[in-house]
């Protein structure tokens, strides 16, 4: 009898077992990439997880939540021993290796922190800092260098900040306390030794957690949302890629600040960390988040990329451009809008036939929300193709923000040049002869003036541009607030 209620082993619907075998979503990813059948996965049959019936229905959930707390239980207990048997002898023991719950695994309460007032987007205001390249400051007598005691002490102790954020440092950051060289770097070691200790501890857990689309916690996390009524039921998987797994829920119970759309959709991104590597770049480089990049760990940086995404889902929506929105952020799990109807998703532009009217009509729309998405949201989606617009209600919407970045972004007009290639290509192929060719299309959404007529040299005078910007960045210590010179870029309309 499977734990969620219904099981069903017709067709290519989504039991529990399938969710949760990384082999399916091997293979579905296979199949995407061949292109030989549609990625999104039919709605599955039954409810996986649903507010009724929790008392049947649930077992394993239970059985979890109860063990999560047996364990964090046990810990306390062993604590409570360790105190009693250690007394004030100067001499301790610890029991740590006994602890159910590593001490680096015990989500903290600063980890349940949601952002839930989507008004708020704390990177905005971020300004990028530089560090003098001088060794010194100060003139004649005054001078400083870097390597006087007093300084270099402070800076080893703001330096502990770079340990692992489970690195207990005390109050050692917040008072003016001054580390010796000697010191800071057996504090290293020790850091490094025991982030790699944990790391160790964890490698099985880790490794069975690889092995499921969705993880116990974030199975945990979703039942949560349905146990609070604020989903009705979350039907079945929609969508299973490298990244993030799609769900859709049937929304639940408005609470008095929060309407929940009558569908949801779920973005789960995924906790495996490899595939997380190769967007290193989106990330590191985006000088909203440079000063939390070097102090996270990899659990953080994935919730950084949920995070990401509804801050640019609230810009769009602000700006009015059709894309989902944004219902709630818990950790690493993304709740918006469903696109669609009855569990039905909206189809990918790629998979849907459009008259030629309709095409020419999708094609001027997504001009404008190129032009929007630049001038009104200052971002550059960065992964835009007939992929990530959805066709619905007679428009086209835009999903997948998580990558999108500021046009500063020291990669950001390459970025630009790439959406404007896949835009291009995809409309004059789809037979609309009024669709600008890569290199127009470019400056009519960035409202540049490049005049190279071929693709190499357009290339090479946008990394020029980016380059000058990054020059600016390191003289000034701040970026340019916009590479448009002359004026406002021409707005092209139907
Ligand atoms: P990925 O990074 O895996 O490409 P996406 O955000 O593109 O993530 O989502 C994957 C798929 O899930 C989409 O192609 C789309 O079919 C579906 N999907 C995502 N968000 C929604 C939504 N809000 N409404 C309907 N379908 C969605
Ligand atoms: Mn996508």
């Amino acid at each position: 009898q499977c734990p969620w209620g219904t099981s069903s082993t017709t067709s290519i619907s989504c039991s529990l077992a399938d969710v949760m075998s990384e082999q399916l979503a091997k293979e579905l990813q296979l199949e995407e990439e061949n292109a030989a059948f549609p990625e999104v996965v039919a709605a599955a049959e039954g409810p996986f997880i649903t507010g009724e019936n929790i008392d049947t229905s649930s077992d394993l959930m239970l059985a979890q939540m109860l063990q999560m707390e047996f364990d964090r239980e046990y810990d306390a207990q062993l604590r409570r021993e360790e105190k009693k048997i250690n007394g004030d002898s100067k001499v301790s023991i610890s029991f740590e290796n006994y602890r159910k719950v590593h001490p680096y695994d015990s989500d903290s309460s600063e980890d349940e922190v949601d952002w839930q007032d989507t008004r708020h987007d704390p990177y905005r205001a971020d300004k990028p800092t530089t560090t003098p390249r001088r060794g010194f400051i100060g003139k004649g007598k005054d001078i400083t260098t870097k390597h006087d005691e007093v300084v270099c002490g402070r800076k080893n102790t703001a330096r502990m900040e770079n340990f692992a954020p489970e690195f207990q440092v005390g109050d050692g950051i917040g008072m003016d306390l001054k580390l010796s060289n000697q010191v800071f770097n057996a504090l290293k070691q020790h850091a490094y030794s025991e982030e790699r200790r944990s790391a160790r501890l964890h490698e099985k857990k880790e490794h069975s957690t690889a092995e499921k689309a969705v993880d116990p916690k974030t199975r945990l996390l979703l039942y949560k949302m349905v146990n609070s009524g604020m989903l009705e039921t979350i039907t079945g998987c929609i969508s299973t890629g490298k990244e993030s797994v799609v769900f859709h829920a049937y929304g639940g119970n408005a609470t008095e600040d929060k309407v929940i759309p009558p569908e949801c959709a779920i973005k789960v991104f995924k906790t495996t960390l490899n595939e997380f590597k190769n967007r290193d770049k989106y990330i590191k480089d985006d000088y909203r988040f440079k000063d939390r990049f070097s102090k996270l760990n990899p659990r953080k940086i994935i919730r950084m990329w949920a995070e990401k995404e509804m801050h640019n889902l609230t810009r769009m929506q602000n700006a009015g451009i059709p894309c989902p929105q944004v219902v709630i952020l818990k950790k690493h799990v993304l709740v918006m809008s469903f696109i669609g109807q009855d569990q039905v998703p909206a189809p990918k532009l790629k998979d849907v036939t459009l008259s030629s009217e309709d095409m020419k009509k999708a094609y001027y729309q997504i001009l404008n929300m190129m032009q929007q998405l630049y001038r009104e949201c200052n971002l550059v989606h960065a992964d835009l193709s007939e992929y990530n617009m959805l066709w619905h209600d007679g428009k086209v919407w835009l999903i997948d923000v998580s990558q999108s970045v500021e046009p500063t972004h020291p990669h950001g007009l390459e970025f630009l040049f790439r959406d404007c290639r896949n835009v291009s290509q995809f409309f004059q192929k789809g037979g609309v002869p009024e669709a600008l060719n890569e290199r127009e299309l470019f400056n009519a959404v960035s409202g540049l003036n490049i005049t190279a007529d071929n693709e190499v040299d357009f290339q090479a005078e946008i990394e020029a541009l980016e380059k000058m910007n990054e020059d600016h960045v390191q003289n000034h210590g701040k970026k340019l607030s916009t590479f448009s010179s002359d004026g406002d870029p021409p707005i092209y309309d139907e």
